[in-house]
């Protein structure tokens, strides 16, 4: 679905993408893993259009989508999500799900102003959608809940439940699992292998925890210094010796 072609992304001298070149394979769930630093963010960023890279290419089912800006990568259903959740804290859950879809009827004075029922009937809709995404992930108890008052946890499966709320194709999970205790980290992982069975959402997840990757994620792609260091099952990443020079530090 996604081949990364001799990304390079630099931030004045400083290379944090350092030609690295991925593929993601439709229906897959690939694991990023590698050392703080080691450019795993800065990939998704420039994957995601936050970042122009400073070379290479993105390809998504064999168009060019380098540099496209955020929302038009949205339309065509590659989402990522952030390392630090970005929930409107004074909306309750349920808004903050029914905010997602773009172009909502309600959004211009015009539409507001001409047809009234048909907003009315968009957002019955979405209120609908949210509590379906909600029940998915096991939270319908907290849609009424403000959003500041999740745990972190929590919030991390909003995320992921904002992806449900248009047709994802792939989603670039980062650190979803970071600061979220056993319980609910496995709810997450839960969520994500029935995203991707029951609707075919392609995932790339960077994760420390190898517990959480090793159950989830294959291939996994290890990247260090920019750069990728291997790719392979879980098992042959663990036992292979740069991987575990890289994670030791030279
Ligand atoms: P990872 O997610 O693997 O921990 P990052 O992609 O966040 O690594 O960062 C890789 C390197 O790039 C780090 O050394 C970081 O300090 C640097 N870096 C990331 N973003 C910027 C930026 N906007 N400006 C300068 N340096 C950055
Ligand atoms: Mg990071």
């Amino acid at each position: 679905m996604i081949v990364v072609e001799g990304l390079h992304k630099h931030f004045g001298g400083f290379r944090a993408v350092d030609g690295a070149s991925i593929e993601i394979a439709t229906g897959s769930i690939t694991g990023l893993i590698g050392p703080n630093g080691a450019g795993k963010s800065t990939l998704f960023n420039v994957i995601a259009g936050v970042y122009q890279p400073t070379a290479g290419r993105v390809i998504m089912d064999g168009e060019d989508i380098t540099g496209l800006p955020p929302h038009d990568l949205f339309h065509k259903g590659l989402l990522r999500t952030f390392q630090i959740a970005h929930e409107f804290s004074s909306m309750t859950v349920r808004e903050n799900l029914m905010m997602v879809p773009a172009g909502q009827l309600g959004e211009t004075l015009w539409n507001t102003w001409f047809h009234r029922g048909r907003i009315a009937r968009e957002e019955a809709e979405l209120a609908k959608k949210a509590d379906d995404v909600l029940d998915f992930l096991t939270i319908s108890h907290l849609a009424d809940e403000r959003a500041g008052n999740l745990s972190g946890g929590q919030k991390k499966l909003l995320e992921l439940g904002r992806t449900m709320m248009v047709d994802a194709k792939i989603v670039f999970l980062d650190e979803v699992g970071a600061g979220v205790n056993r319980t609910l980290l496995n709810t997450i992982g839960d969520a994500i292998v029935r995203l991707n069975k029951e609707r075919g959402y392609t995932f790339c997840v960077i994760e420390h925890d190898m517990d959480f990757i090793g159950r989830l994620c294959d291939p996994v792609i290890v990247m260090a210094e920019g750069k990728v260091l291997a790719k392979g099952s879980a098992d042959s990443i663990m036992q292979n010796e740069a991987v575990i020079e890289a994670y030791l530090g030279r």
